[in-house]
């Protein structure tokens, strides 16, 4: 028997849960662990409220929990409660799928003044994250900027411009939603340090901005290279751009009284106010000959009493495991970091792609795992029963899958009307929920 386990219970930590159990079929015991008592990772903490139907995958991650040898174990931290070098004599393999949860910096003066996050507090904040559900952001002023031309800023520019209405069906959290209620803000810009064509949004989400009731998306039409330009871009980034030339060639509803207003080749210099952030200086930019942002020396101000910074994440380090400071990932060569440490997911390859890129991912790295260790051979690691031992030494409460089913009728069953649950936001919440 293999024991194996998965630190991370995302996208990453399910499909090579889901991977590993088809390779060793009753040949091993594979332990997805987390941080919080609660799974999902990503698809809890990440993937906006009001996209239900990408959250509808974690159904898929139940089906893997279902398989006789895996086990979720939360409430557990790595490299906290237990080391990875613990984790290691325990099991057969260990697979690092925390993902990246945190934040690059801008690195540009006053990026610490309040009223500047990251889009990982931001998209904590409106999802339940129990590290930023306080963060308040300011949303008494009228103007915000989103720095960023990913998913992401996409993601925050919408939730910051959505009515009440617009979050019906939705699970933003309860927080979130009233303060976003009494929100002034009318004015969101979506800084790009380079132009249309180098953004990274995909077509359905730039989409949705062209349909919200009270704002309108602005666009500059002379920002576009001249339209054959688009005929060498691939045809799902040309969807992209047709939707913005769309933007460019209507005239924002005069009816809706919000603004989402495109600002491309702006590049963040400095940002500033007093005491808290006021404005933001950019720098127009031009496109060098390598396609990078080469500044002109043109400066402008951008006001803006909430600045999200939405740019890209990296993977925290953990003790023991060598880390890639410029990737912001763990050093691994296809997914091996050392003997029997594996990663996956961002953890791998850095924060970029969908949920799905995550499953050939983790398949990938099971492979390798399984022709490392193949099934039928083994040895005496303990495995969950080790880790549970050490765990009840130190005083932690893990949670498993049972318990996980139990917080999630609560939260179902404290749902306002129309949304699918209302998730609690603080451990001691769900660990009161379980009765401890
Ligand atoms: P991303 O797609 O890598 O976009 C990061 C953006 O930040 C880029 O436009 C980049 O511009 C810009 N940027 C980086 N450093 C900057 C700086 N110093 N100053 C100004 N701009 C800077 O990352 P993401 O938006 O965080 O998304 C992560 C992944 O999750 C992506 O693969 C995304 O598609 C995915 N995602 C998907 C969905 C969905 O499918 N609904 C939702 C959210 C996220 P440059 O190109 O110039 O570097």
């Amino acid at each position: 028997m293999r024991h194996f386990a998965i630190v991370g219970s995302g996208p990453a930590g399910f499909y090579t849960a889901e991977a590993l159990a088809k390779a060793y079929g009753d040949q091993a015991r594979i332990d997805i662990l987390d941080r919080y008592p609660v799974p999902y990772g990503l698809i809890r903490f990440g993937v906006a409220p009001d996209h239900q139907s990408l959250k509808a995958v974690s159904k898929r991650y139940d089906k893997v929990t279902d398989e006789p040898g895996v086990d979720f174990i939360g409430n557990v931290t790595i490299g906290g409660d237990v080391s990875v070098e613990e984790l290691l004599a325990l099991y057969d393999g260990v697979i690092l799928a925390i993902g990246a949860p945190h934040d690059r910096k801008l690195g540009i003066p006053g990026e610490d003044l309040p009223g500047v996050v990251g889009s990982a507090e931001f998209v904590g904040w409106y999802n339940g994250h129990p590290d930023f559900a306080d963060l308040d952001p300011p949303l008494d002023g009228t103007h915000a900027a989103v720095i960023g031309n990913g998913n992401v800023a996409l993601d925050c520019a919408r939730i910051l411009s959505k009515t009440q209405r617009e979050f019906e069906g939705s699970d933003i959290v309860g927080h979130a939603l009233q303060a976003l209620e009494s929100s002034a803000i009318r004015t969101v810009t979506i800084l790009g340090r380079r132009g249309p064509h180098q953004i990274a949004m995909t077509p359905k989400e730039l989409g949705e901005l062209g349909h919200l009731e009270e704002s309108s998306p602005v666009v500059e039409a002379a920002d576009f290279p001249p339209v054959e330009a688009d005929d060498a871009l691939e045809p799902g980034h040309r969807k992209s751009i047709n939707i913005l030339r769309e933007f460019a060639a209507t005239p924002p509803d005069a009816s809706k009284p919000k603004r989402l207003v495109f600002d491309f080749f702006a590049k963040p210099v400095r940002v500033e106010g007093d005491g808290k952030v006021e404005r933001i200086v950019v720098e127009r930019t031009e496109l060098d000959e390598n396609g990078a942002a080469r500044g002109t020396g043109e400066r402008y101000e951008i006001k803006a009493s909430l600045v999200i910074s939405a740019i890209g994440y990296s993977t925290p380090q953990m003790d023991g495991v060598p880390y890639d400071e410029r990737g912001g990932k763990f050093q691994n060569k296809g997914g091996l970091i050392a003997d029997r440490l594996y990663a996956v997911g961002w953890a791998r390859r850095g924060p970029t792609g969908t949920i799905g890129t995550n499953r050939p991912d983790g398949y990938e790295v099971a492979e390798q795992v399984a022709a490392a260790m193949p099934a039928g051979s083994g040895n005496d690691r303990e495995g969950a029963t080790g880790l549970k031992r050490l765990l009840a030494e130190r005083g932690v409460m893990a949670t498993d899958y049972d318990d996980w089913r139990k917080i999630e009728e609560t939260e179902v069953g404290r749902a306002r009307p129309g949304s699918p649950r209302e998730k609690f936001v603080r451990v001691e919440e769900w660990l009161s929920a379980l009765g401890r």
